[in-house]
């Protein structure tokens, strides 16, 4: 079997208030990126310390903390090829004052820790953060080129 690489996609609280979860779902499914994995959760201490934890001796790390369990977080994987980098392309750079127009924190956001979305950086960060906020059953297998509801 082909494997296919795989991203995890994080819409922070941030971006849940301000309703925008339909616009960046769309952005990946236009794309041509298949949904694998969806939930909405509140985020735990422990599981938000463990994701970013390669963080953890910077000045931000508290606050980022803080503000990543402060409300719902939706909690995507999407499939692709070459979804990891890409995904990156559509989320635009950290600080949203620097990501380019067309990009998600280019369009929506202004504020390097209000920046709307997570996605991972790298083929292995993206295979942790996805065993870290998914359980196995929790992933769909399927394929929108073998729908029986097109023709
Ligand atoms: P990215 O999310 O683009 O991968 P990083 O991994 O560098 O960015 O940082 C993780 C998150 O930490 C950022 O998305 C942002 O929410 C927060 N962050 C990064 N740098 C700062 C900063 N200087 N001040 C406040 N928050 C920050
Ligand atoms: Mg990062």
């Amino acid at each position: 079997m082909q494997v296919v690489e795989r991203t995890f996609i994080a819409i922070k609280p941030d971006g849940v208030q301000r309703g925008l979860i339909g616009e960046i779902i769309k952005r990946f499914e236009v794309k041509g990126f298949t949904l694998v994995g969806l939930k909405l959760l509140n985020v735990s201490r422990e599981l938000a310390e463990e994701h970013y934890s390669v963080h953890r001796e910077r000045p931000f790390f508290a606050g980022l903390v803080e503000f990543i369990t402060s409300g719902p977080v939706v909690a995507m994987v999407w499939e692709g090829d070459g979804v990891v980098a890409s995904a990156r392309q559509i989320i635009g750079a950290t600080n949203p004052l620097t990501a380019n127009p067309g990009t998600i924190r280019g369009d929506f956001g202004v504020n390097i820790g209000r920046n709307l979305i997570h996605g991972s950086d790298a083929v292995e960060t993206a295979q942790r953060e996805i065993a870290l906020w998914f359980k196995d059953e929790e992933l769909v297998n399927w394929s929108p080129t073998i729908s029986k509801w097109l023709y």
